[in-house]
């Protein structure tokens, strides 16, 4: 089946441009049949993957990071095509959550072999939200890895080192949090709307999010001490941030996070103004291509466990 590749050459603080011709040579060894745009502009990912998949492309692979997945989908979102993502930003937590492989060739090889299955998209006014969405403490780190963008340090440790300066400036925060049938005002340090299990380059965050059960879940940081964030963060990577009692999950169809002063917002790791942040599920909303395990997980719903990368 043919592929439309959409190549954001930045991607990976430019690692993806760099490795395009590597990328092109595994496609002609695997024999897959593809044509390749590169994006020039911000959004343009939108434009070309409706393009594709309004003239009948079957399968439109967004190369590059979260943030060219989040454009791709936008323009796939309602059309008949199929995601494929080709892991090459500095994130990557959507194709972490689907159970993509992270390694050039790995990825690749889906684009022949992968299997479509259906996963939930968010709603955020007119975006549309694969991974996740949050307020407060995310929105200081993107701000910091975006300030040290061209840093020698690239990939989730990016991400640390800018989380661990963040927590440093950081004030928790009073919000307001509204969802299927329960209203919270809360004194917090972060709150996460999950999509994804995965945010900010492999944090585990959301362990019990399932990207096709109808549901995602909002996770909420009340307000701790910097020691006890710097001491819980790195749990987050594993998981074990669950069991601290500041940190709680709720499950929700809808949801309505606002701050007393308008601030910044973050839709699939880009900052917007601004909240408040509205998000409601669209169940099955996006067709994606997955390995065969991912594709029964996705279908099998809730009952299952996370997918293992
Ligand atoms: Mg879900």
């Amino acid at each position: 089946m043919k592929v439309h590749l959409i190549v954001n050459p930045t991607a990976g603080r430019g690692g993806a441009g760099r490795r395009l011709a590597l990328l092109e040579e595994l496609l002609q060894r695997m024999d897959i049949p593809y044509c390749l745009e590169c994006t020039s502009y911000p959004d343009e990912a939108t434009v070309l993957a409706r393009r594709a998949a309004e003239a009948g492309t079957p399968i439109i692979a967004a190369a590059g990071g979260d943030g060219t997945v989040a454009e791709v989908l936008n323009g796939l979102a309602g059309t008949d095509g199929t995601l494929a993502i080709i892991p090459m930003g500095t994130g990557n937590d959507l194709a972490r959550g689907l159970g993509i492989p992270l390694e050039l060739s790995g990825a690749v090889a889906l684009l022949k072999e992968g299997q479509r299955a259906r996963m939930d998209l968010l709603q955020e006014a007119s975006r549309f939200l694969g991974g996740a969405g949050a307020v407060g403490i995310a929105c200081q780190v993107i701000e910091n890895v975006e300030r040290n963008r061209d840093s020698f340090i690239k990939g989730p440790p990016a991400f640390l080192i800018a989380a661990l300066k963040t927590i440093l400036e950081h004030q928790p925060y009073s919000v307001k949090i509204e969802m299927d049938g329960l209203t919270l005002q809360e004194e917090v340090v972060g709150v996460f709307v999950m999509n994804s299990p995965y945010i900010a380059g492999g944090m585990h965050l959301a362990p019990t999010a399932h990207l096709a059960d109808g549901l995602f879940e909002v996770v909420l940081v009340e307000r701790m001490t910097k020691p006890e964030i710097l001491l819980n963060l790195p749990k987050v990577y594993w998981g074990g941030h669950l069991g601290h009692p500041a940190v709680r999950v709720y499950q929700t169809q809808w949801v309505r996070i606002t701050l007393p002063t308008p601030t910044m917002k973050i839709l699939d790791g880009e900052l917007v103004p601004s909240t408040p942040l509205e998000a409601r599920l669209l169940p099955g909303a996006l067709s994606v291509l997955v390995t065969k395990e991912a594709a029964a997980h996705l279908a099998r719903g809730r009952s299952d466990q996370a997918i293992d990368n």
